[in-house]
């Protein structure tokens, strides 16, 4: 178990470039099969805002790191895409894609994918186009607070995505609940919660840093979403097969959940 300081510290060593080249290159971001972790998933993104049940002004992201590909199908359905995270280094990364600078990392194959699984023949400029320009926050983020942004998010958000953040940051179960609740008030009573995480994972490496992860399991998430407010909808998972063990990390598996907040919260 690791203590809240001892976190902090680590992420001091965070490595943008390190963390995206482990994750969102091959063989984890390979697109010729969907049995590869990253279409994944996208896919499970894809399929559940296309059902159009989820949207509205606002989405936040909590936690989004150096990025985007969680918002590839989320941007269609919101206004504005508030982006967040703790380190000042993966805003700056996003904040170089948002901006098409160049050095920035390469989307275009993810962006590529997320257009043909979504299957309405949108050229892919479309898409990276109304991302960055409804992605137009990147704001600094700590889901350990009550106040994750410092100050309520005026109007609360209507939905809100979370993608290998809270098990990420947290030292314990405990912890993890509590952030879970945290991020809930940034969300409108009603509002739907989109979680991607990590399952049965102990650590993981970005560059310099090894991270430590709270491990999970499927009725730990359960759990957790019950004790911070929300209903579930749908729980969805994933498990990581021998070929992408590749050592930066050592997860099982992946969880996605798709959960509510109650009207009446
Ligand atoms: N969302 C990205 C993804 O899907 O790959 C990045 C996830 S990365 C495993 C975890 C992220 O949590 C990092 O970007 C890190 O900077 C961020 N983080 C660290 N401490 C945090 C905190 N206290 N509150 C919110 N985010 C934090």
């Amino acid at each position: 178990m690791s203590s809240p300081a001892a976190l902090r510290e680590g992420y001091e060593h965070f490595d943008p470039r390190a963390y995206l080249r482990n994750n969102y290159l091959p063989p984890r971001a390979d697109f010729s099969s969907e049995e590869f972790v990253v279409p994944w998933k996208l896919r499970c993104l894809a399929e559940t805002f296309a059902s159009g049940e989820i949207r509205g002004q606002t989405l936040i992201d909590v936690g989004s790191g150096p990025t985007i590909y969680q918002l590839l199908s989320a941007c269609d359905h919101f206004e504005e895409i508030v982006a967040t995270d703790y380190l000042a280094v993966n805003r700056e990364e996003l904040g170089r894609w948002a901006r098409g600078e160049p050095g920035a990392f390469d989307w275009r194959p993810f962006i590529q994918h997320v257009c043909k699984i979504e299957g309405r023949g949108e050229p892919w400029q479309d898409k990276e186009r109304r991302l960055r320009q409804r992605l137009r926050r990147i704001l600094p983020i700590d889901v350990h607070r009550p106040e994750p942004l410092g100050a309520p998010l005026h109007p609360p958000a209507d939905a809100l995505l979370s993608a290998f953040c809270l098990e990420a940051v947290s030292p314990d179960r405990a912890a993890f609940v509590r952030a879970l609740a945290h991020v809930g008030n940034l969300l409108r009573p009603g509002g739907h919660a989109l979680l991607l995480g990590a399952l049965g994972e102990s650590f993981y490496l970005a560059g310099p840093a090894r991270l430590p992860v709270v491990p999970l399991q499927e009725s730990d998430v359960r759990e957790a979403l019950a004790a911070a407010g929300f209903a579930l909808r749908e729980l969805r998972s994933y498990a990581m097969p021998p070929a992408l063990r590749t050592g930066v990390d050592d997860v099982d598996g992946v969880f996605f959940a798709h959960a509510q907040k109650p009207l009446e919260a």
